[in-house]
């Protein structure tokens, strides 16, 4: 389910009840075509180096959210949120994550009541100030400002640098 549509994906002719946050990644194809789903324990890398700054409950597992070295000309900062995963033991606010670091696995929603099926929800935004952190957050456009995060998943994600944002710290000198 892509960035900002209504319609649910797991439930013919279902509406959310507001745009999508980010997108849902449950399917790929491999080299030779073939259409694959990724299941619950599917490992889930971070986008960006960052630091984890809140792990709180969803609907379907565990929310992680990381920070980025990475700022636009507002000073907010870009953060990375993967939805409905299992977190690896330990990983707690102040755990730095590498490049490709791992964040969690795909959380088993089979024992849950829920009609949608394992998957990774993966919001991008950008975050103004500092205090809590959560899903009610990430919905206020006053707090934050939600970027389509497709691009960044297929490999562009040098593209957000373009769109006047400035590495913040780390690696030296400061790209746009
Ligand atoms: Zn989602």
């Amino acid at each position: 389910m892509r960035f900002a549509e209504r319609v649910a994906w797991w439930r013919e002719g279902a509406e959310r009840t507001g745009a999508h946050e980010g997108l849902d990644i449950r399917c790929y194809r491999t080299a030779d075509g073939r259409r694959m789903s990724l299941g619950a324990g599917a490992r889930v890398p971070v986008i960006y180096p960052g630091e984890v700054v809140a792990v709180v409950n969803d609907f379907l597992g565990r929310s992680v959210f990381v920070a980025h070295e990475i700022a636009d000309g507002a000073g907010r900062r870009l953060h990375s949120v993967y939805g409905h995963v299992d977190p690896c033991p330990g990983l707690a606010p102040g755990s730095p994550l590498g490049d490709g670091g791992l964040v969690g696995t795909i959380a088993d929603t089979s024992a849950r009541r829920s009609p949608v099926p394992p998957h990774l929800h993966l919001s991008l935004a950008l975050l103004a100030g500092s205090g809590r952190l959560g899903w009610p957050e990430l919905r206020d456009p006053a707090r934050a400002l939600l970027v389509d995060p497709l691009p960044v998943v297929c490999g562009l994600r040098d593209s957000l640098h373009v769109s006047s944002l400035t590495r913040i710290r780390g690696e030296g000198a400061v790209d746009r």
